[in-house]
């Protein structure tokens, strides 16, 4: 799968896909990622990616010219024009199952806005679908496109060890995860519990899955009510005092 990232900041992206799990698994050819500034695709003879906004308003506004240049000629470079998202707070609101969603591409394509936003029009002409990273504005768009290629490529066959590396992760599963220890089993006097240092599996799966039934309905009781429960575990939870 690739990712390419249209930015005015390629340092700041490369920054970041070129450690850790997605720069191995880059190298080792699961995900491909092409990070392109773009600003090598402004006309203007200054290399002008901004303007002032027509109307006014405070600040200034990514010109559509160089944008459009830059989907086009990524669309010249793959062969056809990959699925294109525009980040900004206004997009539908990113969560596991829109990963799940934009697995289904071969090429994803990431257009980060900066400064007040992009001129509509580009939007209008080039973005299939525009995404927040939540309720809250940054500065620019390369944050928010890097959680979703993030989110997206440990995703992807051959990006982590296996399935189950991010299945029973909190979110997939539709439950918050259960507590993690490991060594020392003591520590500043706080002991492992003592469950998960007997062996025993059956009493280790169940100890896990309780925890992460009384975590989730503490702390998110709206995936409780999505979540696949057993009537045993709803009365479980009942008699620990949770309304669901
Ligand atoms: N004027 C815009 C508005 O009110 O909707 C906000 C512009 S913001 C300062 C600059 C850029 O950051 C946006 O164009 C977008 O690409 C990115 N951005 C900011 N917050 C975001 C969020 N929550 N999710 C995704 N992108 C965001």
């Amino acid at each position: 799968m690739t990712f390419i990232l249209l930015t005015l900041f390629p340092e700041l992206c490369a920054a970041v896909l070129g450690e850790s799990i997605l720069s191995r698994a880059a190298a080792a050819g699961h995900i491909r990622t092409d990070i392109r500034g773009i600003r090598q695709y402004s006309t203007d003879r200054h290399r002008r990616v901004d303007d002032y906004p027509f109307g006014g308003g405070g600040g200034m506004l990514m010109t559509a010219q160089p944008l459009k240049a830059a989907v086009d000629a990524v669309t010249r470079d793959y062969g056809k024009k990959p699925h294109t998202i525009y980040l900004s707070p206004k997009g539908r609101v990113f969560s596991q199952e829109i990963a799940k969603e934009l697995l289904q591409y071969e090429s994803l394509c990431f257009l980060c806005g900066h400064y007040e936003g992009v001129d509509q029009r580009a939007i209008d002409l080039l973005v299939d679908e525009e995404l927040s990273i939540g309720d809250f504005v940054l500065t620019g768009g390369e944050l928010p496109a890097l959680c979703i290629v993030d989110a997206v490529a440990r995703m992807v066959p051959g990006v982590l060890a296996g399935e189950e590396s991010y299945q029973n992760e909190s979110i997939y599963s539709g439950l918050l995860e259960y507590p993690q220890y490991t060594r020392p089993a003591v520590f500043e006097g706080i002991p492992v519990p003592e469950v998960l240092r007997q062996g025993n599996h059956g009493e280790i799966a169940r100890w896990q899955r309780r925890e992460a039934l009384r975590i989730t309905a503490e702390r998110r009781p709206d995936l409780l009510r999505q979540a696949p429960i057993t009537e045993e575990e709803r009365r479980w939870l009942e008699s620990l005092g949770f309304v669901l």
